[in-house]
């Protein structure tokens, strides 16, 4: 463990030495990770087929594409973004600069998970870069041939002092939170992400935690069963259910539960054909671990679609089971895979209802025709993002934040916002060593009439547009000049 403590301190001394702040560094260091993803793909591809038997497909589109977006987004952009933002001035500092500068944080630590297992390293990286900071890297030991690639890969492409990568499983996770960072991002369960705070307490470290949870997805009556069904059936069954911001579950009223039932099974058979086993667009369970959990999950469950398994393969069908019990095991944890509960409610209400009593989710779906009941459900509810009429896309958009909310998460990353969430906002002001005498009614000895015209000022400063504002500098300069005259 000696080894985890060197590379760690080995990353503060470069970072120390300034040695990942200038701009062309980081965007050098940004296209480096451009060219390693393109001319790495094969081997990614095959890592992640031996992992979660992804095809090219889902390679290309759920873990390439996003980083390749980032990447280019953080290049082109990164002279806008770490620019000084000049702020509005007030009276006050009407002779002044005044602006935030993003400087970095200093060593973070991002720590990912396995369902995802390239892009959830790679695109928090891709920000933590951008924001000029020191990365160390702990990919999920479960999905162990995409960490062992990208533990072999990264250093040939990158700075191997200022960004490391750290393999091994909870012993060595647990070594690395001891280290001291300016920043933690870890991805994975709500579980671990209270012994990771735990940890970064120790050091007052700030994190950004991506967790999970149950995300619900409600059916409105109005609305197109057929459109609805076939995204859902793609949300939940998208690497065999295995995605932190798939619908968990479903709310619909009694009356369309069978037809949604038939609906979604229509649209597995469109995808996966009549034995999805067979497809090469339905992947596979991680682990023996989980496919035993989920298999658990099953138990006592009403299974009207699916259920098939195969132990050897790690294999299980697209499942759906119907009137569920609110309070059955499967509505207690998050299910992460490709088991789909449907829970039937009364009304609009009962599903707020439903989804309020229960921890605020990383994502809620709802579909409807009716624009009003979507907005309420938005007003009514909380969770980290939503998509209506849709399941997954909140997740693409780079213009958008993506993180969860009370158990669901802390923070968030994506586009800009993962610069931001590597960036400290420093508060900037620089004055001259000009025009003294107006600061006279700040300094002791304390009269009556300094309190005054101190007063006045500070509440003149606030909220007035330019033309005031010189109006106001000119009174200073007025009262200043008066002060002086008087010697008060
Ligand atoms: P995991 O088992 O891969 O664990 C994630 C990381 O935590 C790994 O690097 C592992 O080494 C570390 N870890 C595990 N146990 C630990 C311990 N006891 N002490 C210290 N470190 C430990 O992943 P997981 O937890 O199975 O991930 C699944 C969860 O992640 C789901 O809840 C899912 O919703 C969530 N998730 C969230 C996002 C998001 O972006 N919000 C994305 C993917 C997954």
């Amino acid at each position: 463990m000696e080894g985890i403590k060197h590379v760690v301190s080995t990353a503060r001394a470069a970072y120390n030495r300034g040695k990942s702040r200038p701009l062309e560094f980081r965007i050098q260091q940004l296209k480096a990770l451009e060219r390693m993803i393109n001319e790495k793909k094969e081997e990614f591809s095959v890592a992640l087929k031996k992992d979660l038997r992804k095809n090219d497909y889902a390679v290309d589109v759920f873990e390439i594409a996003g980083i390749l977006n980032e990447t280019s987004l953080a290049i082109t952009k990164l002279p806008e973004w770490t620019a000084p933002e000049y702020v509005s001035k007030s009276i006050m500092t009407l002779m002044d600069t005044v602006y935030i500068h993003r400087e970095p944080l200093g060593v973070v630590l991002i720590i990912g998970a396995w369902n995802y297992p390239l892009a959830l390293i790679i695109q928090p990286l891709i920000g933590a870069i951008a924001a000029g900071n020191a990365v160390v890297l702990k990919p999920s030991e479960v999905s162990e041939n995409t960490a062992r690639l990208l533990g072999e890969l990264l250093p040939q492409y990158l700075d191997k002092d200022l960004y490391p990568v750290i393999n091994g499983g909870v012993e060595e996770t647990t070594e690395v939170l001891k280290q001291q960072f300016d920043h933690i991002l870890y991805t994975g369960s709500t579980n671990v992400g209270r012994i990771v705070m735990e940890a970064a307490a120790k050091h007052l470290t700030p994190v950004t935690l991506e967790l999970g949870g149950k995300s619900p997805c409600y059916i409105d009556g109005d609305c197109d069963l057929d459109v609805a069904c076939r995204r859902i059936a793609w949300g939940r069954y998208t690497n065999s259910g295995q995605t932190c911001i798939a619908p968990d579950y479903i709310l619909c009223n009694n009356s369309i539960q069978d037809e949604v039932v038939k609906k979604i099974g229509s649209a597995v058979s469109e995808f996966y054909g009549a034995d999805p086993q067979k497809s090469p667009d339905y992947g596979r369970i991680v682990n023996q671990r989980h496919f035993k959990r989920l298999m658990s999950l099953l138990e006592g469950e009403n299974v009207v679609f699916g259920g098939q398994r195969d132990e050897k393969e790690l294999y299980i069908a697209p499942t759906i089971v119907t009137d569920v019990d609110p309070n059955s095991r499967i509505m207690q944890e998050e299910i992460f895979g490709p088991l789909l509960p449907i829970v039937t409610v009364n009304s609009t209400e009962e599903a707020i209802d439903f989804i309020n009593k229960r921890d605020k989710p990383l994502a809620l779906y709802v579909f409807s025709h009716n624009k009003k009941l979507i907005q309420r459900i938005i007003a009514e509810t909380s969770s980290g993002g939503v998509t209506a009429n849709d399941c997954l896309v909140h997740y693409i958009i780079d213009t958008l934040p993506f993180g969860g909310v009370g158990k669901s998460g802390i923070g968030a990353y994506h586009g800009k916002f993962s610069f931001e969430t590597f960036s400290h906002r420093r508060a900037c002001v620089l004055k001259s060593l000009g025009m003294e005498k107006a600061n006279s009614i700040r300094y002791a000895p304390a009269t009556d009439s300094k309190r005054k015209w101190t007063l006045w000022l500070m509440k003149k400063s606030k909220g007035y547009r330019k033309m005031h504002l010189f109006t106001f500098a000119l009174l200073g300069v007025l009262v200043a000049i008066l002060m002086q005259f008087y010697r008060v």
